[in-house]
């Protein structure tokens, strides 16, 4: 799968699955554009800069933007400077994601908010600039990070999954509106994947995650960067509005 000349954004690609998105995307030949939260120690910034050096490497241009993507402006003012910086935007994947688990009783509203804001209301805040850019050129392709959580609820995790659940919902709409401009919009939906999302799993109930995995154990961060690359190259080139698990046979 190749993407030589392509340009790419990815939101929250400091870390976890959208690091090794870019890497993917990088070795595949696309210019890629890495989104940090715009922490005021840098370390994110940091990390992202290591990222962009590791693009670099790989022969490609690389650019780091900070941007809360929890936000509509900022949102869109780094979706017009990849553009501007790039030339134009080919692919952009919603991948920023956070946990705020508790039960219903103990969640409060700003939980509920914080991921509802960052999970779901990134996409609206990112693919709206890119999607209308994708219009106007009638090409371009957008990967939204679901979960398998959005499939299948979970304990304490109402608003990770009302996020999820909504991510699909807004995925598929997406796809219906933007198909007749020849942009195709698509999500992925991971099951347990070893990132530091999942490290602070206590270690038993990690354990008994793994023996209902039927391939046996946590995909990696690259599992998913496949699955996305996949999905944003000509190989797709007839897939929109799909959701693809990657999750091991956790869920069928
Ligand atoms: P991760 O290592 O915690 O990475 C999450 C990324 O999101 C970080 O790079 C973080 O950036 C970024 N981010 C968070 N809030 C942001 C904001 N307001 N603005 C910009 N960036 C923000 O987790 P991951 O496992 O790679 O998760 C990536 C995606 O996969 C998420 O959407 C997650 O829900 C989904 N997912 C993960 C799993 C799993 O088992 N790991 C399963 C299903 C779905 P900074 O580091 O700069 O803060």
């Amino acid at each position: 799968m190749r993407l030589e000349g392509k340009s790419a954004l990815i939101t929250g690609a400091s870390q976890g699955i959208g690091r090794a998105t870019a890497l993917a995307f990088a070795r595949a030949g696309a210019n890629v554009a890495i989104n940090h939260y715009p922490d005021a120690e840098d370390a994110h910034r940091r990390n992202a800069e290591a990222v962009a050096q590791e693009v670099k490497n790989l022969g490609r241009q690389a650019l780091v933007i900070g941007a809360d993507v929890a936000q509509e402006e900022p949102s869109a003012a780094m979706v017009a400077q990849a553009i501007e910086e790039f030339g134009c935007l080919d692919i952009l994947v919603n991948n920023a994601g956070i946990l705020r688990d508790a039960t219903l009783r103990n969640l409060t509203r700003q939980q509920w908010d914080e991921v509802l804001d960052v999970n779901l209301g990134s996409m609206f805040n990112c693919a709206k600039p890119a999607a209308i850019h994708m219009r106007e050129r009638e090409a371009g392709s957008i990967v939204n990070i679901a979960s398998v959580i959005g499939l299948t609820g979970n304990f304490g995790q109402t608003n990770y999954a009302a996020a999820k659940a909504g991510a699909i919902g807004f995925t598929k709409s997406l796809a219906r509106e933007m198909a007749r401009y020849g942009v195709r919009v698509n999500a992925v939906a991971p099951g347990f994947m070893d990132t530091d999302m999942t490290r602070t799993i206590d270690p038993e109930i990690k354990e008994n995650i793994r023996k209902q995995i039927p391939l046996g154990h946590f995909g990696t961060a690259e599992d998913i960067a496949d699955a996305i690359l996949f999905l944003v190259s000509d190989e797709a080139r007839y897939i929109t509005g799909e959701v693809l698990s990657v999750n091991g046979g956790w869920y069928m």
